[in-house]
């Protein structure tokens, strides 16, 4: 075990994503009063931020898209903002002292919509019958005003009114739905520490189908009545992949696992904290819909538990949930890691080599190559550790960073601890040069 830390990059501007967050404080907690209306695609929000100065502020920055604010409090009292370029700038009556501990009060309304990026819209997305929540890696103030980066993680509490018929999930547990005329206020409690990216909402008309209860970790899709059949055939092994999981990675980092079949296309499924979304085109039998409902899941614990510090990690999130996707295909008596290994490995031989996994850049941040690549380090790390140095080396870095923020060098100082053999030219290889290393025997 070593001591929570905040990772150096943690202090700094995103590298990829520098006009996202304000990182000279830190949001601890978020409570979240949303009224919804589908039909309009009307919100009209307040959120309450409890937060503490890194340093002293005079001013400070939310980030929050183009919404009407009514009012803004820090501490309770009316603070004067500026709202332009997505951001919300705060200048509080008293300025802070390093160290304070402040609430900010920000009362909005207005229409929703995604975030515009190189990967089409992200955040809020108003579906035919309800809405969706997609964020990573900026959507988030689409729909709230918040710290955007990801190692800034707090815990949540999220209450949703809408009407009646729809049905709203959301991050973390249910504490209660209450119904009022012909609205429900959905009160969801996420005691997890979260990053702003995989905090979600899904609104819809949605069936619950509670999945076979096998690790203690209760699992139940929401669903489309219509497809509610197809779903309990398709995710059917999903129980037995969080039980070998649990046993590779550690134990199921949250309190359940949702999972949200929305009633469209999506172009990918998306994890969220305690929650993935898939399309209705993710339904259907065989590897490539497996593959899915496995790498989702695996973020629960690489992404969502052990979170990174800044965008430029992002392989550490991807590169483990690939090989999360393998090690599923091993166990459930399919072809092994290593065949799995093996053709990524041709695959990317094919391809141009141009790519720095552990600083893709942002524009290839998201690219398949990252993925591939990604899991071919995870699984040249486990022919170099052998077989039980490796799976201990695995389990114990969920378990040092449960709930926490890290960057590729932590990975790499951890997995040295692991080894009497030198790790720096196999990292040098695979994740600071671009061209594709032979996979060791
Ligand atoms: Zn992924």
């Amino acid at each position: 075990m070593k001591p929570k830390h905040v990772p150096a990059a943690a202090g700094a501007p995103d590298p990829y994503f520098p006009n996202s967050g304000d990182h000279r404080y830190r949001v601890h907690r978020y409570e979240l009063a949303l009224d919804y209306r589908p039909g309009p695609n009307r919100l009209a929000g307040s959120a309450r931020l409890s937060a503490v100065a890194d340093t002293a502020l005079t001013e400070f920055a939310l980030d929050l898209a183009e919404f009407r604010i009514g009012r803004v409090l820090v501490d309770g009292r009316a603070a004067r903002y500026t709202h332009r370029g997505g951001k919300l700038r705060i200048r509080p009556a008293r300025a802070l002292a390093p160290g304070a501990a402040f609430t900010v009060e920000v009362h909005y309304t207005g229409n929703p919509r995604p975030v515009r990026s190189p990967w089409g819209g992200l955040g809020w997305e108003e579906l035919t019958e309800g809405a969706l929540v997609a964020s990573q890696p900026v959507g988030a103030p689409s729909w709230f005003p918040c710290n955007d980066r990801p190692a800034d993680k707090a815990t949540y509490q999220l209450a949703v009114t809408t009407p009646s018929p729809f049905t709203v999930v959301a991050s973390g547990r249910l504490l209660t739905r209450t119904t009022r005329a012909s609205s429900t206020t959905w009160v969801y409690e996420q005691s997890a520490p979260t990053p702003t990216y995989l905090v979600t909402v899904s609104i819809g008309h949605y069936r619950p189908v509670p999945l076979a209860v096998r690790p203690a970790v209760p699992q139940t899709g929401y669903v489309p009545e219509r497809l509610a059949a197809a779903f309990a055939r398709d995710f059917a092994r999903q129980p037995e992949m969080t039980a070998y999981f649990g046993e590779v990675f550690g134990p199921y980092p949250f309190g359940e696992y949702s999972v949200v079949i929305a009633d469209e296309e999506l172009d990918v499924p998306v994890e969220a904290q305690g929650v993935a979304t898939f399309g209705t085109n993710h339904l259907g039998a065989g590897w490539e819909h497996e593959r899915l409902i496995a790498h989702e899941l695996a973020h629960q614990w690489f992404g969502n538990s052990v979170t990174i510090a800044d965008w430029r990690h992002i392989w550490l999130n991807e590169g483990f949930a690939k090989y999360a996707e393998w090690l599923w295909s091993e166990h459930a008596g399919g072809p092994g890691a290593a065949v799995h290994a093996a053709a990524a490995h041709r695959l990317l031989a094919g391809l141009p080599q141009d790519l720095r996994l552990d600083d893709p850049g942002r524009k290839l941040m998201f690219d398949d190559r990252l993925y591939q690549r990604g899991g071919l380090v995870v699984h040249a790390l486990r022919r170099t550790l052998g077989e039980d140095a490796f799976f201990a080396m695995l389990r114990d870095w969920t378990g040092a960073n449960r709930h926490g923020v890290v960057a590729t060098s932590d990975l790499r100082a951890h997995a040295a601890r692991y080894t009497t053999a030198p790790l720096g030219p196999l990292f040098e290889a695979w994740l600071e040069r671009p061209e594709l290393p032979p996979l060791p025997d």
